[in-house]
């Protein structure tokens, strides 16, 4: 059996971006429009702070305005709240994203609620979650939306396919497989309960793994010729103490059976930002007098 193609995601996360990019150019040209992301960090805890920095060095670099707003883990839910609700009328402001996870005292949920819909390019207020439920226009939340790119950079037209996505959480596996759906693919949602999970994805057409469980996904469950869509991003222990990071999918075994694979590091993680800025220049256009231009 060949070995499957490499989906290479911090390629295809570039391509994005260099989109995004033109797309802000014309936004300045046509409609001296400049949009903006206004991200807020709660605390100090240092993964979140390099994801809020990596986020605000690429708004910048496609030509986006970034707003910062670091707030100390004493803060209290009401200023925050407050915060937010200057955020939503704030006209230089198109997308705003609240970093998780939030302090244990402040009520993640009514946050998520307090943002505008309209501004929420995360994806997760229940307004944007239904309608993607629903099948209707909506801000999309962003590693899923960059699993779907990554799917169809190898296969433009999933039409038909089976898939399999493994993990059901709100911010990956559920919208996922709303995007899958609403690609006329016939969709399995597996979760912990599933029985024989491995025989499940053996019908998959296109594996969507999302556990957060080191190589769960072993080589012989995938379907020869497979699409392979990692989201799993591990830390395991390795020689030299700093450790190194694995997907879901045990990738060597599944990369000499399937068709098409993403890597860990590499595949599903650089798109999550590229989605991002590209949800927020969506928002943008879509707060323009003339409103969103059709797809
Ligand atoms: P959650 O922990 O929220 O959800 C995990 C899901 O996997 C649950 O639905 C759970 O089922 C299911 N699951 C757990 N164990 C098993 C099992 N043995 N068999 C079948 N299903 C199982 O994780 P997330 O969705 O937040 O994240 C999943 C992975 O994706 C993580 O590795 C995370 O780091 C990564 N990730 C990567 C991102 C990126 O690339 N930018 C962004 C977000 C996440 P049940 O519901 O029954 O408990």
């Amino acid at each position: 059996m060949p070995a499957a193609t490499l989906i290479d995601g911090k390629a295809i996360a570039a391509g994005l971006r260099a989109g995004v990019a033109a797309e802000v150019q014309r936004l300045k040209r046509e409609y001296a429009l400049t949009p903006g992301l206004a991200v807020v960090l709660v605390g100090d805890d240092p993964a979140s702070e390099v994801y809020v920095r990596n986020k605000a060095r690429q708004t910048v670099e496609v030509g986006m305005r970034s707003f910062e707003h670091k707030l100390s883990a004493m803060v209290g839910e009401t200023e925050l709240l407050e915060l937010i609700g200057a955020l939503n009328r704030a006209d230089e402001v198109h997308g705003i994203l609240v970093q998780l996870p939030l302090p244990a005292h402040i009520d993640s949920r009514k946050v998520i609620e307090a943002i505008d819909p309209a501004k929420d390019v995360d994806g997760f207020h229940p307004v944007n979650v239904g309608r993607l439920a629903i099948g209707e226009r909506a801000l999309v939340p962003c590693t899923p939306a960059g699993c779907l790119v990554l799917a169809k950079s190898v296969r433009p037209d999933l039409k038909g396919l089976e898939a399999v996505v493994v993990g059901r959480s709100n911010i990956v596996g559920k919208p996922v497989a709303h995007l899958l759906l609403r690609e006329d693919c016939t969709v399995t949602l597996a979760h912990s309960r599933t029985r024989d999970l491995p025989a499940v994805v053996r019908r998959a057409d296109l594996v969507v793994a999302a556990v957060g469980r080191p190589e769960m996904v072993r080589g012989d469950w995938i379907k020869p010729g497979a699409i392979v869509i990692d989201v799993g991003i591990n830390r395991v222990a390795a020689p030299g103490g700093k450790g190194r990071l694995v997907g879901d999918v045990a990738t060597a075994e599944a990369s000499a059976v399937a068709g098409a694979i993403t890597p860990v590091p590499g595949g599903v993680g650089p798109m999550t930002i590229a989605c991002l800025l590209k949800n927020t220049v969506e928002a943008a256009i879509a707060a323009l007098p003339s409103g969103p231009l059709e797809d």
